[in-house]
């Protein structure tokens, strides 16, 4: 086994059936209250489409003008995706026109490499631009402006330095002071900002600022700064400028030069709408067309497990925690790109997500679910083995090849196309499709077992061969060669259809398997003392497969070729590919929405290291407590004494502190400490397995509130594990997800006659030998029922239902 990591196939506990090959529809949740939690987009239009539409219906604008005008100091990431989406999408919708602005009023940080990313990303999602406008390119209109400024008395050059500035600002409940320099006089001013162009002044000497008013209630307007001076190479200016504009100062006039008439930015720029405003006013300045730009404001981007700021992946970057800008881990366009994602994906992703007025944070679920829905009709399906197993098929001939023909698509998906497969007598199939002494509703192989091969013959293992070292080296299974596109045999139960390839004609393949990026959905939020983000990195984010096996399909896969690999995800072909080498990156798993009702193997840990010193190991302990502190003995005294709890799930509990703690918020929402108990050990432990408590999507009283569901009687214990595991998914609260995927029980006798009367039908026989006396086949009917309406049915009326009508 060559893997960094050791984890098992991510949908490696579904059940695979040849009719289960589709994506079932999914349901969504989100933090954003702008999400249908059904996933569908918003419905009607946003608040931008509709300002655009009363202004052209009131003639107020003819045509549209947007633009993105992003600063080259990074690559873009998801969030600049959607305001792109946004900015494009409003001027397409009505016959506009869109400008891609660089805002590189910055010579310090900007750089063209950035330029070229951008416009790549850019056109890459799909769009083109009407003009590609720079802001540096308007410095001598600018200057001329801030002179014009000067000349009526409304900027003046401040010699303050920073800090003094800061401090003469005010706070918000605090008025600012008056700059001792604020009276100086035109002439003054003028010579002054004429030497600070021409270099006199060393950097941060001097600065120009606007003379509005220190007592504003806008901080913003209190003599903001428009001009300082940095001696700095600019990467399209050179050395052209030594006095830079600020983003206040270059912004509005921007977009008055450019005809813009709908500037959209994000949130945080609110309180500068009235000062780029008062520019525009104070100049006088009207674009081309006698009207002025406005700008709106819409909620920023914020997407769970990862950070959308330049800054912050500049330090990723640099701090070489990913192998670069366009790492597949990286929020930012290169880095979905590589990853696999289509720009089709992510402009749904955006349009899905929506415009809205108030900040929040997307679940990343909502991107991958616009990523499956994307490539679920255009990746084709093939095999391929991460962690391969050898299987020898000893009744198959030693010679023996045949090539199988392989369909692409499953039947949902309407495409058409075969590859050639071949089949021969040595396979390799996923370690974790078989397991020694499977566990209960084990769907793979078992010694003894039968499963089908995907495309292929159904197989019996007959015998484990065993390495030295005591680990699983080979399979040897017979085949039943009258399987191949045909049903089982009568009297052979096949357990499931694991995935497969060829042993001599399989090619090798490096996969990588991408995870998130971060540990936190917020890796931002409530940072310790001295932590940063970076601390919130999750070392697990990817795990390589040097030495998987692809289909033979694959030799002739370009970079960039994109597959589905049954049963395990999507993948697509990484640019590192090398003639003899296929690279290849998961795009996104497939999450199967039954995947959680099946029982998780055991997970086999591997044996703990030998200690370090050669002494010999402690016996383990008899006694449970053995090494527990006194305030974990004490916790157990408590909740055996007080909250009445079995002894042995107190000892669990209080030799988990964090758990201990999870169990004690749940039960502020539920009454029942002993069944509370009982789902934080045995279902919520057996989730998390090795992941710690704080990636769980939803907190203690959550869980809780799912206990009382089930005390409340309100739902049935199987329902109550179908909403556990959507709530392991996106966190929701209980009870939404009872009432949106209406699963109160069914107590209407009408809804349950109907399905027993169908049984009736359908086994004639069996209600035959009921009634000549086999009572016991009452639970058939019953559990069948159970079945059919997913345990959704009261049992207590689906019996009394069942015994009154096979009594007649
Ligand atoms: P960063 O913090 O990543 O540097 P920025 O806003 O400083 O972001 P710019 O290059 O100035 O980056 O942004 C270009 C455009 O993209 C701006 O209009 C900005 O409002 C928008 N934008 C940036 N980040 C987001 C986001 N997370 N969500 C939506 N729009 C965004
Ligand atoms: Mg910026």
């Amino acid at each position: 086994m060559q893997m960094e990591r050791v984890q098992p196939a991510p949908t490696s506990l579904a059940v695979m059936c040849p009719v289960s090959f589709r994506l079932p529809t999914i349901s969504l949740s989100t933090h954003s209250p702008s999400v249908p939690a059904d996933g569908t987009r918003p419905e009607g239009k946003n608040f931008l489409e509709e300002i655009v539409e009363d202004d052209l219906a009131a003639g107020r604008h003819k045509t549209v003008v947007t633009r993105f005008p992003p600063e080259p100091n990074g690559y873009p990431h998801i969030g600049h995706a959607k305001s792109i989406v946004l900015n494009f999408g409003l001027a397409q919708q009505h016959g506009g026109r869109t400008n891609l602005r660089f805002d590189d009023t910055n010579p310090e940080t900007e750089d063209i490499e950035y330029v070229e990313a951008i416009k790549r990303d850019v056109r890459w999602l799909g769009f083109a631009w009407d003009e590609e406008r720079y802001a540096s390119d308007y410095f001598e209109q600018l200057y001329d402006w801030a002179v014009q400024l000067i000349t009526d008395g409304k900027a003046y050059v401040d010699d303050l330095n920073e800090e003094e500035i800061r401090d003469y600002r005010g706070t918000v409940t605090e008025p600012g002071r008056e700059s001792p320099y604020r009276a100086r006089s035109v002439e003054e001013n003028l010579d002054l900002f004429a030497r600070m162009r021409a270099g006199e002044f060393p950097d941060g000497a001097r600065v120009l600022r606007a003379k509005i008013d220190m007592a504003h209630p806008n901080m913003k307007m209190r003599d903001p700064l428009m001009y300082r001076i940095r001696h700095a190479t600019h990467y399209r200016r050179g050395d052209a400028w030594c006095i830079y504009p600020m983003y206040d100062w270059a912004h509005g006039q921007s977009d008055a030069i450019e005809d813009i008439t709908h500037s959209i930015c994000t949130l945080e720029f609110e309180n500068n709408r009235a000062l780029y405003d008062w520019f525009l006013e104070n100049l006088g300045i009207e674009d081309t067309r006698g009207a002025r730009p406005h700008q709106y404001e819409f909620a920023r981007l914020n997407l769970d497990y990862t950070v959308v700021s330049k800054r912050k992946l500049i330090q990723l970057v640099d701090g070489g925690h990913v192998a670069g800008w366009d790492d597949p881990r990286m929020p930012t366009i290169a880095g979905l790109r590589r990853r696999g994602v289509t720009p089709a994906a992510i402009r749904d992703f955006a349009e899905r997500i929506g415009v809205a007025k108030a900040n929040s944070r997307v679940d990343y679920s909502v991107l991958e679910y616009s990523i499956r829905n994307d490539l679920n009709t255009e990746a084709p399906r093939v095999l391929a083995v991460l962690d391969p197993l050898k299987v020898t098929i000893t009744n198959y001939p030693e010679d023996g090849a045949e090539t199988l023909d392989a369909a692409y698509w499953p039947h949902d998906i309407p495409k058409e196309g075969t590859r050639p497969l071949p089949f021969e007598r040595t396979v390799y199939i996923e370690r974790d499709d078989f397991a020694e002494d499977p566990p209960k509703k084990y769907r793979r192989l078992a010694p003894g077992r039968s499963v089908r091969l995907r495309h292929a013959y159904i197989i019996t293992c007959d015998e484990v061969v065993k390495a030295a070292d005591g680990t699983i080296a080979e399979l040897r299974c017979r085949y039943h060669p009258d399987t191949l596109g045909s049903d089982a045999p009568e009297g052979l139960k096949v357990w499931g259809v694991i995935h497969w390839v060829p042993a001599t004609r399989a090619l090798p393949a490096e996969v990588r398997l991408y995870d998130r990026l971060f540990r936190t959905p917020d890796p931002e939020a409530e940072l310790a003392d001295g932590e940063t983000f970076l601390d919130r990195l999750n070392p697990d984010s990817l795990t390589v497969h040097a030495h998987a096996l692809v289909e033979p399909s694959l030799a002739k896969a370009a970079a960039y070729d994109r597959f589905q690999f049954e049963r395990q995800g999507y993948f697509v072909v990484d640019p590192d590919t090398r003639p003899d080498r296929l690279v290849i990156n998961r795009i996104v798993t497939l999450r199967d929405t039954w995947t959680k009702q099946i029982t998780a193997p055991p997970v086999q840990k591997a044996p703990p290291p030998p200690p370090a010193d050669p002494a010999p190991r402690p016996a383990p302990p008899s006694d449970p407590m053995e090494d527990y502190t006194e305030e974990q003995r004490a916790l157990v005294a408590r909740y055996v004494d007080q909250l009445g709890l079995d002894q042995g799930d107190a000892v669990i509990l209080a030799g988990d502190l964090p758990l201990a703690q999870f169990f004690e918020e749940a039960l502020n929402a539920s009454t029942d400490p002993q069944a509370t108990a009982n789902w934080v050990i045995h279902e919520l432990m057996r989730e998390l397995k090795d992941t710690p408590l704080e990636t769980l999507p939803f907190d203690g009283p959550k869980l809780g509130a799912l206990v009382q569901l089930v005390t409340d009687e309100t739902i049935s214990t199987p329902i109550a594990k179908r909403v556990f595991a959507e709530m392991m998914k996106y966190g929701e609260p209980p009870a939404d997800i009872v009432e949106k995927q209406g699963l109160r029980p069914i107590t209407e006798a009408d809804q349950i006659e109907p399905l027993v009367q169908g049984l009736m039908q359908n086994f004639p026989d069996k209600v035959g030998a009921y009634r000549a006396g086999k009572t016991g086949l009452l639970g058939f009917f019953v559990g069948q029922v159970m079945r059919a309406t997913q345990g959704q049915a009261d049992p207590q009326l689906v019996q009394r239902i069942v015994r009154e009508k096979l009594a007649l």
